[in-house]
């Protein structure tokens, strides 16, 4: 019998997801609160850059950026008047800030992203029609020293996981590649094999693809609640009416935990905001996309467009466009450059990465409901693991099979054990 999937949250996880289970016989109704791919698929960088992909708890963060974090123009910014609420998640995420947390999580990170080109030419080839640039990343400095660094850590990664081996690149050399890039740049680091996608464009031809095959498509539709029985739900209930479903799966990014919490699961999420400003026919022109070492900042080159963005703020959910932060973007980028950047128009955005504290995404059965699933906490590279995400979590709805693959993602990671102390006084009281 074919199983009726609704998926909550129609953004690149929910999209994409929505994708595969259609494709593999599932019944699929795809809800969204406002529009598809509106919130943080919208306005990012839109690298798919496996290279890259490493947990956000680092060893050494703590203690070298955290004091750093509280300044309003560090790249990294923890809002103090958010930090009371803030607390149990920070603790959680500082626990994860050493050597062997890192590199287990590293080591899943890159297990989940070995499909990603192969599954972005796949939706290609299917006819999902979109933005994708093949040419290649670029990294540019100002300090030798970070630099080093940079290309250590690529090549660790490329012996460790068979990534491509970084090219080191002279200061003459990089602005050959990016003749708009300032004369103080001291040199770079190419990745050739990495690619770009225009996130706009990707949503777009997914929710074209999804309405040619049939899935049905609900904008404007708030999921506010559950009915459940015998550990089963058995309809969802939005802001308009009540829907049945064999199986639900949440991919509500940064607002999923809002949604768990209804279901009795509680996971650890927190927003990692972050800024773009989009330039429409731009005065400058680049061919790659460009990470500035030393801001920590971007620049995307998209068709008739280029994107500057980056910053990651702990400050709860809020879409507001904070000025300081926008005005530190726009100068943290100026500073590689040979000019200003200007362009027609400009539009200015700010997007909700959805963080866990390890700095895994959350892939699987939620603890104690049987037919229900999650697929968020994507942090920094949504867009990157969207087709790998949605492949395996349709393989773990539809046939079970991908399960014991995904041990690191698992939600119920996040379910507090009594401890013995605990458990000692449940029996005793
Ligand atoms: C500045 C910036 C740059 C980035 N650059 C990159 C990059 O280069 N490469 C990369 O891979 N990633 C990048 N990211 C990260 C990437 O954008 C995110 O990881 C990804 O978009 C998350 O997708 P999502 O579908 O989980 O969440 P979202 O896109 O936020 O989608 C969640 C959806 O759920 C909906 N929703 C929530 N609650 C409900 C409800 N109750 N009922 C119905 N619907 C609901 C929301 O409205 C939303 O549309 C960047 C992020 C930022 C901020």
């Amino acid at each position: 019998m074919t199983k009726k999937v609704v998926i909550i949250g129609g953004g690149i996880i929910g999209l994409t997801s929505a994708y595969f289970l259609s494709r593999n016989g599932a019944n699929v109704t795809l809800l969204e609160k406002d529009s598809f791919g509106e919130a943080c698929s919208r306005g990012n960088q839109g690298w798919v850059c496996p290279a890259l992909h490493a947990p956000m708890p680092e060893p050494g963060l703590v203690g070298s950026s955290m004091l750093g974090m509280m300044k309003k123009d560090d790249p990294l910014y923890l809002k103090p008047t958010a930090i009371p609420r803030l607390t149990p998640w920070l603790m959680q995420f500082i626990k994860h800030c050493n050597e062997n947390d890192f590199q287990n999580a590293e080591a899943a990170l890159h297990y989940l992203s070995r499909s990603t080109f192969q599954l972005y030419d796949f939706m290609k080839e299917d006819g999902v029609d979109f933005e994708m640039h093949n040419e290649g990343m670029l990294f540019a400095f100002f300090n030798e020293e970070v630099l080093n660094q940079k290309m250590k850590g690529f090549e660790r990664k490329a012996e460790a996981y068979g990534h491509e081996a970084p090219v080191r690149l002279s200061g003459r050399e990089l602005r050959d590649m990016e003749p708009n890039l300032s004369d103080k740049v001291f040199g770079g680091i190419w990745l050739k094999q990495q690619r770009h996608v225009n996130p706009q464009s990707l949503s777009k031809a997914l929710i074209d693809k999804l309405a040619e095959m049939n899935v049905e498509m609900r904008p404007n539709e708030e999921v506010i609640g559950f009915d459940i029985n015998d550990e089963k739900i058995t309809a969802v209930q939005t802001s308009n009416e009540l829907i049945n479903a064999d199986t639900i799966l949440v991919t509500a990014g940064a607002w999923s935990s809002l949604l768990t919490k209804k279901l009795n699961y509680s996971l650890p999420m927190e927003a990692g905001k972050g800024y773009s400003i989009t330039i429409s026919n731009p005065n400058l022109s680049f061919t790659r996309p460009l990470y500035l070492g030393d801001s920590k900042a971007g620049i995307t080159p998209f068709t008739g467009k280029v994107r500057i963005g980056g910053t990651m703020e702990l400050s709860g959910i809020n879409l507001k466009l904070d000025r300081g932060r926008i005005d530190s973007l726009r100068e943290s980028i100026l500073k590689y450059l040979k000019e200003p950047l200007t362009g027609d128009h400009e539009e200015e955005w700010t997007g909700m990465r959805p963080m866990t504290p390890d700095g895994l995404p959350v892939l699987g059965q939620i603890p104690d409901l049987e037919n229900s699933y999650i697929a968020t906490g994507h942090g920094m590279v949504g867009v990157a693991m969207a087709p790998a995400t949605g492949k395996i979590i349709s393989d773990i709805i539809l046939s079970g099979e991908a399960k014991s693959k995904v041990g690191h993602f698992n939600p119920k990671r996040f379910v507090k054990k009594p401890s013995k102390s605990q458990t000692y006084k449940m029996f005793f009281t």
